[in-house]
């Protein structure tokens, strides 16, 4: 774990932390939750990452998901190049955007009009605009463990066990705003009636990562997603996908064509961009009407729809088959198999979740269905896990509440030198559990 002070990396993020926050652009970069430095990337491709030090990774991080196709891909360069040459943003309308929406809406038939965005935060947040001028009603529920973006009424999250109402989880964030949002806990219908019920006037929206990724991964579990469409149903609440992880990766229609509940609206994010800034929001086409300028419901954004996004988005969509996600699943499957075994061998225990090419080797010997569960994982142990990986070429998301991501461009070659790698990993995390042996 000793940091060679001398390493380039090391040199950047001290100069970066001159002139940026914590030295990066998106706080988990910076490796506070694993320690150490965190790498300096200088290029990928396929599966792989070199750093500026020209150490190279095979990388399960892969952008936080969006890389589906893996680094570079070459159809992606030259969709890249040939739409640059004409311009990269002209604030007008492009071709390229109806193309996109009406790829994006055959792919999920439930976002009969499609709105683009440039981010994930973006739709996220113009989606509950939407809800609340449909309904009328201020509050809404989401689900301890899952994020939505960081719009002020998303950052907030349940007291631990308890189901509350709001308290932010960040500074800056005015109580009014935190107040109208509710917490729930995940895979349990019961805690979302006993808070929907205490609602005078009702929620606007039940918002819900239909396969949850940012507690780790935690998939529904049978009946949830249906019981929250009936209570939506039941009290006029509309019901709100947020797919931007699940979007694409789940399944070429994302989590609602895998687990068959349609939504009111839906967020997309990540994939639909292909590796470069996209997000956007749909639905109902009577709620979608509701956004200027068909409607009052005001949103935009100088760069949304712009051509080089578009490009790479309808590249990265038009690649998707089931042969590809025949190939995430053996392989995620092979990865959790090993994994897992790995771990037993090692003696430590983990529990992990899996859907498809999403995955989360939690430090516990627990099921985790939920957020209070995944607080249960010993973290230290991720950490050393984490640095030992890392120290063999294996580039883990930095954190023990993220998902791990595969490719079309990992193979099981892959795999098997991550499991080897991990056979020695779980050892190192094993050890440092307990006071050191002499
Ligand atoms: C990443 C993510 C977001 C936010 O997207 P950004 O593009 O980072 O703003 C929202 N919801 C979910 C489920 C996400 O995983």
């Amino acid at each position: 774990m000793a940091e060679r002070q001398a390493t380039r990396s090391a040199k950047l993020f001290a100069r970066a932390q001159q002139v940026m926050p914590g030295g990066v652009s998106s706080p988990v970069r910076a490796f506070k939750a694993v320690g150490g430095t965190p790498r300096f990337m200088k290029r990928g491709k396929g599966a792989s990452i070199t750093d500026e030090d020209g150490r190279t990774y095979l990388d399960y991080v892969m952008s936080w998901g969006p890389l589906i196709h893996g680094h570079a891909p070459k159809g992606l360069l030259s969709v890249l190049t040939k739409t640059a040459r004409h311009g990269t943003s002209f604030g007008a309308p492009t071709r390229l955007e109806i193309e996109m929406a009406e790829l994006v809406r055959s792919l999920v038939p439930s976002m009969e009009l499609v709105r683009f965005t440039s981010s994930g935060t973006e739709a996220a947040m113009s989606v509950l605009r939407v809800a609340r001028a449909a309904t009328g009603r201020d509050a809404v529920l989401k689900f301890a463990g899952c994020y939505h973006g960081h719009a002020d009424g998303f950052l907030v999250e349940a007291g631990s066990g308890a189901v509350t109402l709001g308290v932010p989880t960040s500074p800056g964030i005015p109580k009014a705003a935190a107040a109208l949002t509710l917490t729930a806990r995940y895979n349990d219908l019961a805690s979302v009636d006993a808070v929907v019920g205490r609602v005078k006037g009702g929620v606007a929206a039940v918002l819900v990562e239909p396969i949850a990724g940012n507690m780790g991964v935690v998939p529904p579990e049978p009946g949830f997603l249906e019981g929250l469409r009936a209570l939506c149903d039941r009290t006029g609440a509309l019901l709100v996908f947020d797919e931007v992880i699940s979007g694409f990766r789940a399944s070429r229609g994302g989590a609602q064509h895998l687990l068959g509940v349609r939504p009111d609206l839906t967020c997309l994010g990540k994939i639909i961009g292909g590796g470069l800034p996209v997000g956007a929001y749909g639905g109902r086409e009577d709620l979608m009407r509701m956004v200027a300028p068909d409607g009052p419901v005001y949103q935009a954004g100088t760069l949304s729809g712009n051509p080089m996004a578009m490009a790479a988005g309808l590249w990265a969509l038009s690649q998707l088959s089931d042969k590809l996600y025949a190939k995430l699943e053996r392989l995620g499957a092979l990865l959790a198999e090993g994994l897992s075994e790995s771990a037993h061998r090692a003696g430590t225990d983990v529990s992990i979740n899996r859907v498809g090419s999403l995955l989360t080797v939690f430090f516990t010997n627990q099921p985790v269905r939920n957020y209070d569960d995944a607080r249960g994982a010993d973290t230290a142990a991720y950490g050393r896990f984490f640095q030992a990986m890392l120290a063999q070429g294996i580039y883990l998301p930095p954190s023990q509440f993220e998902a791990w991501f595969l490719s079309g461009a990992h193979t099981t070659d892959h795999v098997d030198t991550t499991i080897r790698a991990a056979r020695k990993a779980f050892k190192v995390a094993a050890r440092g559990g307990s006071a050191p042996t002499p």
